[in-house]
């Protein structure tokens, strides 16, 4: 990754952080420990779309994965249509300059 490819991947990284503020995936944790989110049931530590990743922690998600971030699952999409709308956006400007973003990937490995 170029300097300036990290420079942007950590600029909309922090664009994507932005638009999910509000926990429009409802992220919580359920009175028996478990993560629920819009989409149903994750694991104890994280929601459904983590599920079984390496970078997943007891603290939650341990990495800063672009690709993660700008991503949505279909019931997201369904019932928030104008913040995937926006994540896409950040997708494609990343997409154009040429930033990688992996999914399940950290900065590092997306290297
Ligand atoms: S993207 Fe979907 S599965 Fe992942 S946290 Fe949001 S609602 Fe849940
Ligand atoms: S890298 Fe992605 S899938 Fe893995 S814990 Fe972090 S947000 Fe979840």
């Amino acid at each position: 990754m170029t300097g300036e490819q990290s420079r942007l991947y950590d600029a909309f990284f922090k664009e994507g952080q932005e638009v999910l503020k509000d926990n429009p995936c409802q992220i919580k944790r359920a009175a028996d420990g478990v993560i629920e989110c819009l989409y149903g049931r994750g694991e104890v530590n994280g929601t459904w779309c983590c599920l079984g990743c390496e970078h997943l922690t007891r603290d939650g998600c341990s990495v800063k994965s672009l690709g993660c971030k700008v991503w949505a699952c279909v019931v997201l999409e369904r019932k928030e249509p104008a913040v995937v709308h926006a994540l896409h956006i950040i997708r494609g400007h990343a997409r154009n300059a040429g930033v990688p973003m992996y999914i399940r990937a950290s900065k590092e490995q997306n290297a």
